[in-house]
């Protein structure tokens, strides 16, 4: 599945500066505010990310392109899902 991003507002497809009420800018505005599932900050504007569907859980959850990245590259080097604090350390220390 491919990554998503939220243009900043003002920009490109990105919701108005100011406030209005339009559903769509509403919905990017509700988007770049959701908590990212590893990292825990919002997703933000012009950054990548991905929704993740979930098969145990049947809430889906929203990722950082980068912190999914940093959690791929250190399951495939330990042969398992590294823990949040383990991606988070690694995160903190290279990238
Ligand atoms: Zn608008
Ligand atoms: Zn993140």
């Amino acid at each position: 599945m491919g990554w998503l991003l939220i243009d900043s507002p003002g920009i490109g497809n990105g919701p108005c500066k100011k406030k209005c009420k339009h559903l769509d800018c509403a919905d990017a505005r509700a988007e770049a505010a959701r908590s990212c599932r590893i990292c825990g900050y919002p997703i933000g504007y012009d950054t990548k990310f991905y929704w993740e569907r979930n098969e145990e859980s049947p809430k889906n959850t929203i990722v950082h392109f980068v912190c999914m990245w940093t959690e791929e590259e250190l399951r495939r080097a330990w042969g398992r899902v590294p823990t949040h604090s383990e991606t988070v350390k690694a995160m903190a220390r290279g990238k």
